[in-house]
């Protein structure tokens, strides 16, 4: 049926084009009347916050005032029962069947052949598509049809809620953002703050909507996207200059009309009134782009239509001269809640950290080195949000709940005052855990278990000392490496490696090789890959590149002297080559340090992360190479069950209490055991109150953890048995879901009273 695909490709094309999702049903709906012969077409879109909530936002054929005021439950009518049974129904008498609901007026009764697909994303119904004529049954094909175009409508609809279209469109133009969201529990704690916009990539569908008040402050406005046009317009005839040594006459002649579009006309005067009705630069010049664009994209005819493409191109160019220039200027507020589309470990080094109180992520999980990183500040953070409208949010009040997941945006007094109750509650708790400060982590009969801190981000690590920690137990060296435009010196990374082993001189101090690679990229070696994942990270890389390697065991030896306290350990070894070949080098390191010194040096200890599936069944070998093992429990989840760490689709997935993660990590624990070789926990699993307790009901008795997770920990520590966190285990160990295993020892932190550990508000 090759007019079919060809027009499902046309549409399809148009929906990704659309400026916004009212468009992109409009068009959906009047072209499908003609490619399926039918006589009317409706979109429904799912608001779960009505009750009758499936409501009709578009459609062809009915009333035009239909629109908006049609609305069903899921389960009434045919709409109803399409969005209840998650998939398509066909009908050719909608009339005589029982679950028909008519609405006066909507001109329907005539059209009594029906066929409804839903709209799915991820299990959730985003709505339903329908179609209806007046005879002639429909087949398999226009079935097929119709469900292909719901999933890319799926995902117009999906990106639409995020840029806050949807919910503009339903509350009919309303434009707050006053919401709860929900995503996954990135960072425990509860705080609030005003939401700071994080633009990373920003294209011309995620510019934050902001308004500027006064003249002057219109006026900056104005002089900003002045100097980006001429930016820009420069730029363009140079290149234009440039190529015509090299290309043909009509392809530079290309750059000369896009500069010339930016001389005068409507672009440029849509958007200085636009600028001069309050609206901010960046803002202004993308609602005039996105209009003109549509303007050509509506076209009939192809090479026009094909127009709004260098529209969109010209308007990339100056929006991006406007944001770098707006950049530097920036104002953060007291309280930042950081907001965005994919928040990472270097937006969080870009602010200023002391104001940072929160983040909230379109996408991410809790495993996220964003997350991670968050936890490590003792700064709450949600994670995957998909529905977040973040472009809409700059400056507006965001309450985050990191415990469960929640963001309320823009929240009502009432609620706002709710909320703040339990904020102050956990400043309370938190300043009773640091009570605990110099008590030790022992159970209440006696079970003594050693508590580290994860680190990597901050040169100041008095947070950590002040949380009690007896030394650090992971320090990620790939973070000094990150926050850098190059790979830095042998020297800088004497002087960073010295700080922390001096900070905590006399305690043990675990430094990691770098592990980048996966979804530790550097900016300035760019590896691209299908699965990173499974590709060149950690010791692969490093082993790849002996020159980096051998400078960063340089500099921790060297930063080791006359503090003996450096560990140096090996990430995501998977096999025994791996482990020979990363001790010849340390040697090699150790015997050129030496020499230079002229000083006899003790040889540090080195430890291998288990974090690859491959290392529990080596688990005897590897100890009988190194000193000490550390599990990397988001590796070893990620990997023994096949999850993504990142991917928030998955998220739910993701489970460090997993029965087989848990047996697992049971075996490296019985496995170093027999070799006498020590074992600790480094991953987040380690810091969760939940993991805690059966970490310790397995055997292990060291752990380390993100500062802000360290006083929670010892809370736990100290207020069981370790007799009964042992026989807590062997329970939890044959159940047969990780959530079972979750709502157990829950159901144990309830019974000792410590549920606030591990909810707001207790
Ligand atoms: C781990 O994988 O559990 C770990 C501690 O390392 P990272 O999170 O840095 O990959
Ligand atoms: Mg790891």
């Amino acid at each position: 049926m090759p007019s079919l695909i060809h027009t499902l490709q046309k549409i399809i094309k148009k929906v990704d084009q659309a400026p916004d999702i009212q468009h992109a049903l409009d068009y959906i709906v009047q072209n499908l009347i003609e490619a399926l012969h039918v006589d009317i077409c409706s979109v429904f879109i799912n608001n779960e916050e009505e009750q009758e909530n499936l409501v009709m936002m578009a459609t062809h054929g009915l009333n035009e005032g239909a629109v908006g005021s049609i609305r069903l439950q899921t389960g009434k009518g045919l709409v109803g029962l399409v969005a209840q049974k998650a998939e398509p129904y066909r009908v050719d008498d909608a009339l005589s069947h029982k679950g028909f609901v008519y609405f006066e007026g909507s001109g329907e009764e005539n059209f009594p052949v029906f066929m409804g697909v839903p709209i799915i994303s991820q299990r959730k119904i985003l709505g339903v598509l329908v179609v209806q004529r007046r005879e002639g049954p429909f087949d398999n094909d226009d079935e097929a049809f119709l469900t292909t175009l719901a999933v890319q409508l799926a995902n117009a609809i999906t990106h639409a809620w995020s840029s806050g279209h949807v919910d503009q469109m339903l509350r009919g133009g309303d434009s707050s953002v006053s919401c709860t969201l929900s995503g996954i529990a990135g960072a425990p704690g509860m705080t609030m703050g005003r939401a700071v916009v994080i633009s990373q990539g920003v294209d011309l569908h995620n510019v934050a909507d902001k308004k500027v008040e006064g003249d002057e402050a219109i006026e900056r406005e104005r002089v900003s996207f002045h100097i980006a046009v001429e930016l820009v317009r420069n730029a363009l005839l140079g290149q234009a200059e440039s190529l015509r040594q090299s290309l043909p006459e009509e392809e530079c002649a290309l750059f000369v009309a896009y500069a010339q579009m930016l001389d005068n006309g409507s672009l440029i005067d849509d958007t200085y009134r636009r600028i001069n009705e309050g609206i901010w630069a960046a803002s202004a010049w993308t609602r005039t782009i996105n209009e003109h664009a549509e303007v050509f994209a509506s076209m009939d005819d192809d090479y026009l239509a094909e127009r709004a493409n260098d529209i969109r191109d010209l308007g990339r160019r100056v929006l991006q001269r406007i944001i770098s220039k707006q950049e530097g200027i920036r104002q953060y507020p007291e309280h930042i809640v950081m907001v965005g589309e994919q928040i990472s470990a270097t937006d969080l080094a870009s602010l200023p950290l002391e104001r940072v109180q929160a983040i909230v992520s379109e996408h991410g999980s809790a495993a996220s080195h964003v997350a991670i990183l968050a936890h490590a500040l003792g700064i709450p953070a949600v994670m995957g949000v998909s529905n977040l409208p973040y472009t809409r949010m700059e400056g507006l009040v965001v309450v985050v709940d990191g415990y469960s997941g929640k963001a309320y945006i823009d929240p009502k007094q009432e609620l706002l005052n709710h909320l703040k109750i339990y904020i102050e509650q956990e400043r309370k708790i938190a300043d009773s855990l640091l009570e605990l400060k110099d008590k030790p982590a022992v159970t209440t009969d006696g079970y003594r278990v050693s508590l580290y801190v994860n680190s990597g981000l901050m040169s100041d690590h008095t947070p950590s000392l002040r949380s009690g920690a007896e030394g650090v137990g992971l320090y990620r060296t790939e973070i000094p490496f990150q926050v850098r435009e190059s790979f830095p010196s042998e020297d800088d990374q004497y002087r960073i490696y010295r700080d922390v082993l001096k900070t905590f001189a006399g305690k043990p101090v675990v430094l990691r090789t770098l592990d980048v690679g996966g979804d530790k990229p550097l900016s300035y070696f760019p590896i691209r890959e299908d699965n990173p994942f499974l590709g060149w990270r950690g010791i692969r890389f490093t082993l790849d590149h002996p020159d980096i390697f051998i400078a960063q065991v340089r500099a921790m030896i060297r930063a080791n002297q006359g503090l003996e306290n450096l560990h140096i350990l090996l990430p995501m070894i998977s096999s025994i080559q791996e482990l020979d070949d990363a001790l010849i080098l340390i040697h090699r390191a150790k015997d050129e340090v030496q020499e230079e010194l002229e000083e006899t040096l003790r040889f540090p200890h080195v430890g291998a992360m288990i974090e690859v599936p491959s290392s529990i069944y080596q688990i005897d070998e590897i100890c009988q190479l190194v000193d000490f093992v550390s599990i990397g429990t988001n590796d070893l989840t990620q990997y023994l069950l096949a999850v993504d760490r990142n991917n928030e689709a998955v998220a739910e997935l993701f489970s460090s209490l997993h029965p087989s993660v848990l047996r697992a990590m049971e075996q490296v624990v019985v496995g170093a055991a027999r070799q006498g070789t020590p074992v600790s926990v480094c991953g987040e699993l380690a810091g969760d109150p939940m993991g805690a307790m059966a970490l310790l009901g397995m055997g292990i008795q060291s752990l380390s953890m993100s500062t802000g997770s360290l006083p929670r920990a010892k809370k736990v520590i100290r207020s069981f048995a370790h007799d009964e966190l042992v026989a807590y285990f062997q329970e939890a160990r044959s159940m047969l879901d990780a959530q079972d295993i979750r709502d157990f020892y829950i159901e144990k932190l309830d019974e000792r009273g410590l549920g606030y550990l591990i909810r707001a508000g207790g």
